[in-house]
């Protein structure tokens, strides 16, 4: 195995070795449930998935948890905010559990229609509630903590490798107070709170009993306790967005190495921003768009991991429409192409070895997709090899090449009048003239065919 990747944490590429032979601990910050994913959270995840691809592309086991965030994690970085959920909750006039439940199917949805591989174990915060009290009590019995009056907080200037994941420049311009301004019984601006306590003047919806009073626990401190129990005192990976160095993933270290006095993570790795219009995405700002946005303008969500695909996870990525639009387009074409032969058992050794170099180096997504379309616009037939090669590398790509390939071929070999009245019939669905639809399948299996539907699409056999 010769796979490299970028460590944030020691600002290099390095190769990567699993801590304990063939298995891999992956731990992946998952959503906060308070409303639907946007198009730039999805962006991390594809990245995340990826790298877990690979990782078993290189013949590792690994052991993938990402925990879904139903408490706890507040509107401000400063700890003064309100808990994302149960404002959303408030404002919807929904059960907090019954909110969680909802946004958690729609981000599965999102995930399965990316094609995102289903972690080994979703963990949910609010199943942790013990160990999260029980690494608090740990961190008081070492010293690291003290009482505000909204709740228990981490001394961060007890912990004297505090910042070491972003660098010296940003942890001084944390220090100068940007988030101390609105907590001011902070001992320093880097601290931040481990339990908070219910609110006296109005209820919670989620609440429980802990030494320090009835409250809920920090965001920072779920990660925590949730690594911890699923995975061990030192894990090998842990990802998110790069918005998580400065703070989330700083304080996650702070807390695991101060109580359990061993690295946290082996291997930090985080993914760049996608931004629109060269802004961040936002609610307020506008340009919220989510997946199903997508969908509603007839994009394949594949067309869009495809997109991704196509910009190095570490470089930022500028979301147009235009660019989604080439997107689809070119996976079309990249499907057709496979189309045009039958593949070989065989693979095509030299192409393998590059493809699989690239995605090895880094997960250069983008180079090995320029790769792959080197070898299918040589002219004339495409060599099957080629095909079959290409077709192998779809269990990291994660385009779902060989179904489509199939459905494509299956659309060719159609007689021409049978392919029109199922051309029509794709347009009477996108219209959602559902009779007219009937009426079409009717027609069509008087000529001898079947048509179903699927989530992908039409499909159709012969009778
Ligand atoms: P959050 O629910 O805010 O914790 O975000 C979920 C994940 O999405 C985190 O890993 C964030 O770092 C990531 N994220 C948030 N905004 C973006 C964005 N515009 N582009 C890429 N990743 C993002
Ligand atoms: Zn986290």
């Amino acid at each position: 195995m010769d796979l490299k990747l970028y460590n944030s944490l020691t600002r290099k590429k390095a190769e990567f070795k699993p801590l304990n032979g063939d298995s891999v601990s992956l731990y992946t910050c998952g959503p906060t449930v308070y409303n639907y994913l946007h198009i730039g959270n999805l962006r991390t995840y594809v990245f995340e998935d990826v790298l877990r691809r690979v990782l078993q592309h290189n013949g590792l086991t690994v052991n993938h948890v990402m925990n879904i965030t139903d408490v706890g994690h507040l509107t401000d970085d400063a700890d003064s905010g309100e808990d994302k959920l149960e404002k959303a909750a408030k404002k919807e006039g929904k059960d907090v559990w019954e909110l969680s439940q909802f946004y958690t199917k729609q981000f599965q949805k999102d995930f399965a229609a990316l094609g995102i591989l289903t972690p080994t174990k979703y963990t949910l915060a609010t199943d942790y509630i013990e160990q999260q009290i029980a690494l608090v009590n740990t961190l008081e019995e070492k010293g690291f903590t003290y009482s505000t009056s909204d709740g228990v907080y981490f001394d961060t200037s007890k912990f004297k490798k505090y910042g070491k994941l972003m660098g010296e420049a940003n942890l001084k311009g944390l220090q100068e107070g940007a988030r101390v301004e609105k907590n001011s019984e902070k001992l320093n601006p880097t601290d931040f709170a481990l339990w908070k306590f219910s609110p006296k003047d109005s209820k919670r919806q989620m609440e429980w009993d802990s030494p320090w009073g009835k409250g809920f626990p920090g965001w920072h401190v779920e990660c925590s306790a949730m690594a911890q129990s699923e995975l061990g005192d030192t894990i090998d990976i842990h990802c998110g967005g790069i918005d998580h160095i400065p703070v989330h993933h700083s304080n996650e270290i702070a807390q695991s190495e101060a109580a359990a006095g061993k690295p946290f993570a082996k291997w930090w790795c985080h993914g760049e921003f996608l931004v629109i219009d060269e802004a961040r995405m936002g609610k307020s700002k506008g340009n919220f768009i989510t997946l199903g946005t997508l969908v509603k303008k007839n994009y394949d969500p594949l067309a869009y991991r495809y997109l991704l695909l196509q910009t190095h996870y570490r470089k930022q990525l500028n979301f147009t429409w235009e660019s989604l639009d080439a997107a689809q387009k070119t996976l079309e074409k990249m499907v057709a192409r496979l189309a045009t032969v039958t593949p070989t058992p065989m693979r095509h050794d030299a192409l393998y070895h590059d493809i699989e170099k690239a995605l090895n180096d880094d997960l250069n997504a983008p180079k090995a997709i320029g790769i792959i379309w080197k070898a299918l616009k040589k002219r004339g037939p495409v060599d099957p090899d080629i095909v079959a090669t290409i077709l192998l590398f779809d269990d990291i790509l994660g385009l779902d090449l060989a179904a489509k390939v199939a459905r494509k071929k299956a659309t060719q070999d159609l007689p021409k009048n049978i392919q029109k009245l199922l051309d029509a019939r794709e347009d009477a669905r996108l219209k959602k003239n559902w009779e007219e639809s009937d009426a079409l399948r009717e027609e069509i299996r008087k000529k001898g065919w079947k048509v179903k539907d699927t989530e992908d699409g039409q499909e159709i056999e012969e009778n």
